[in-house]
C-alpha cells in the first residue's frame, strides 16, 4: 500500500474524488514546506475562489490538517486537503522539495527583541480571534495532539 493509499481513511470517497480531480488539475498553485515541518498549500476552488490548507506530519502519520473552506469548518476533511496530500505525495515522489525558511530573517530579529509576556500575550490573542491560527499554535507546541483533529473514523 503507497503512502497515499493509507490517507484514503480519512476521507469520505466522494471526498477523496474530487480531490484528486483538484490534484490532476493541478490547482494546487503553491506547496511549501516549512521549516517548521508544516507543509502550506493554496489550492484553487471554483469560482476564483482558493484555500489554504495546512498540513503536518509525525512519523508517517498526518499529525494536524487544516483548511480555510467552510466545508472543513465542520471538522470533516476537505477535498482541498485530499488534492494538497496527493500534491505533498506527487513532491515527495519526485524528490524536489524545498525547505522554506518562514518568512524569516527580517521578522525573527524584531520578535527576538519581544518582552516573552508581550509575546504570549500576543499570540494568545491572535489565537483567540483566528481559529485556524490557534490550531496551528497548538500542533506546534502540544505533542499528543495527534489524535484531536481528524482521526475520527
Ligand atoms: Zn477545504
Amino acid at each position: 500500500m503507497s503512502r497515499i493509499d493509507a490517507f484514503r481513511r480519512y476521507f469520505s470517497p466522494l471526498i477523496w474524488d474530487r480531490g484528486a480531480l483538484y490534484h490532476t488539475e493541478e490547482r494546487v498553485r503553491t506547496l511549501e514546506l516549512h521549516a517548521s515541518g508544516m507543509w502550506h498549500a493554496h489550492v484553487l476552488a471554483q469560482q476564483q475562489k482558493a484555500y489554504d490548507v495546512a498540513l503536518a506530519f509525525n512519523e508517517g502519520e498526518i499529525h494536524f490538517m487544516a483548511c480555510t473552506c467552510t466545508y472543513s469548518k465542520r471538522k470533516l476533511p476537505c477535498k482541498h486537503m485530499a488534492a494538497a496530500l496527493m500534491a505533498i505525495d506527487a513532491m515527495l515522489e519526485s524528490e524536489e522539495i524545498e525547505v522554506v525558511s518562514t518568512k524569516a530573517a527580517e521578522l525573527e530579529r524584531v520578535l527576538m527583541n519581544v518582552q516573552h509576556e508581550r509575546l504570549v500575550g500576543f499570540v494568545a490573542e491572535a489565537a483567540r480571534e483566528d481559529k485556524e491560527f490557534a490550531l496551528r499554535v497548538w500542533s506546534e507546541f502540544v505533542d499528543e495532539m495527534s489524535s484531536i483533529i481528524m482521526l475520527q473514523n
